[in-house]
């Protein structure tokens, strides 16, 4: 497109109307065009048209040829012509700018907000869904629960089967994971084989059912190494609901840790709830 914008405005400009038509400003607009219409990879045949389109702006500019085809009315209109077809492209190079920068900004999020190994939310993303989350719980005074999930003897897996093996665990667990809790709750990777999950808008027992579903899809789970050994996979979690004495978000979590250690302490690949008024 710029290469035939150039052929046309260098005869048009140079041959046809003359420079004093002002026809040859347009290579100008090729020139910013040029900028953001060629990707990285097409560097040099954008550096190639704006150094043609510099030089015929130039040639322009010096040889003051005259239009021989137009009057001065004529080339009035042409002008004119020439200013809406040149604003016009600008507004569509601003509204190019403009598309770009949106869809880069909107990759950044999401590579901001996503664990690479898992694809889960990373914990700086969990931890603001969390805070969103107990906002909208306690204002609107619904119970909402988080749990805290661990996976089993992560580090025996890592030991026996390779770190290659344990970090296909993690991800096929947190696939499966994602895949038993409803499209409302959260999950997102709090740290190494630690996963939060939130539940909103979910009493202690309904939140125990779905989570009962989600050791119970773990442990039934086929994870084979390469070699097609299949690799045993657990997890312990710890819940806590949201209770009117809890202020903060922090108080939750901790809660749900101490759960998570109590499911642990009591044998893992097990559920454990505590809520405040049971320390
Ligand atoms: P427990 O049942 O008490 O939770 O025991 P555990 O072995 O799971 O817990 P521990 O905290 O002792 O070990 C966690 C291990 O997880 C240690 C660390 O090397 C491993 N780990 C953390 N992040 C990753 C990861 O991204 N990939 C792999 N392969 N391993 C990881
Ligand atoms: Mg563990
Ligand atoms: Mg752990």
């Amino acid at each position: 497109m710029p290469i035939i914008k150039i052929v046309q405005i260098g005869i048009l400009s140079l041959f046809y109307f003359g420079t004093d038509s002002g026809l040859h400003w347009l290579f100008v607009n090729v020139i910013a065009y040029s900028f953001v219409v060629f990707r990285s990879d097409q560097r040099s045949i954008k550096y190639w048209i704006v150094c043609v389109s510099t030089l015929l702006f130039l040639v322009c500019e010096l040889l003051d040829t005259r239009g021989i085809y137009l009057t001065s009315i004529d080339q009035n209109i042409v002008i004119v012509l020439v200013f809406i077809a040149v604003s016009f492209n600008f507004a569509m190079v601003i509204h190019l700018v403009m598309n770009r920068l949106k869809s880069v900004n909107r990759h950044l999020r999401i590579l901001a907000e996503k664990d690479e190994l898992t694809g889960l939310s990373n914990r700086r993303k969990v931890l603001a869904d969390a805070v969103n989350i107990f906002a909208d719980s306690v204002i609107n005074r619904e119970s909402c629960v988080f749990a805290i999930v661990d996976l089993d003897h992560f580090k025996k897996i890592n030991d026996t089967f390779g770190h290659e093996a344990g970090d296909l665990v993690l991800s096929k667990v947190s696939t499966l994971m994602a895949s038993v809790i409803r499209p409302q709750d959260k999950i997102g990777r709090y740290g190494g084989e630690e996963f939060i999950v939130i539940l909103p808008n979910t009493t202690l027992s309904a939140a125990e059912r779905i989570m009962e579903n989600m050791r119970q899809s773990v442990e039934d789970m086929l994870i084979e190494t390469e070699h097609g050994i299949v690799i045993p996979v657990t997890i312990s979690i710890g819940l806590a609901p949201i209770e009117s004495s809890v202020s903060r978000y922090e108080e939750i979590l901790a809660q749900a840790d101490k759960g998570l250690y109590e499911a642990k302490r009591s044998g893992r690949n097990r559920l454990s709830a505590l809520s405040n008024y049971q320390n």
